[in-house]
This record gives structure tokens, C-alpha cells and sequence, in this order.
């Protein structure tokens, strides 16, 4: 798995669901040694969890808006 397998699977991992076993194992695997993929799942499943919990659509902080914007643009 490299970085581009990662951030094609990232939401179907933090969907939990759609993943085989394997590919779980791969992803978690690769979020261990990959810094850079590290940190943009914990933004994503930040903003995952966001999502989740305010399914009114509130209003997102925009520093956290930012900050997500610029991890998204390291890759
Ligand atoms: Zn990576």
C-alpha cells in the first residue's frame, strides 16, 4: 500500500465497513510508519466525527477548516 492507495481507502476505513480484513491490516500498517497519512487521518476522522455528530450542518470552525486544507495540499 503507498500513499495514494491510503488516501483512495481513507473513508471507507473510517466508514469501518466496506474494508476487508486485509485491507484494514494494510491501512493501519501503512498509518504506523507514514507520518504524513497519519496526520491527514486524524484530521479526517476529526472531521468525520464532525459530520457525524452534527448532522445539522452546524457551522465548522474555520482554523480547523485551514488546517485540514493544508494537509489536504501536502499531497
Ligand atoms: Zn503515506
Amino acid at each position: 500500500m503507498d500513499c495514494k492507495d491510503l488516501v483512495e481507502k481513507l473513508y471507507f476505513y473510517l466508514d469501518g465497513e466496506v474494508l476487508t480484513e486485509e485491507e484494514r491490516r494494510a491501512i493501519e500498517e501503512h498509518l504506523a510508519l507514514c507520518r504524513k497519512c497519519c496526520e491527514r487521518y486524524e484530521f479526517e476522522r476529526l472531521l468525520w466525527d464532525m459530520v457525524r455528530h452534527n448532522g445539522q450542518n452546524d457551522h465548522v470552525p474555520e482554523a480547523l477548516i485551514a488546517r485540514i486544507e493544508g494537509v489536504i495540499a501536502q499531497f
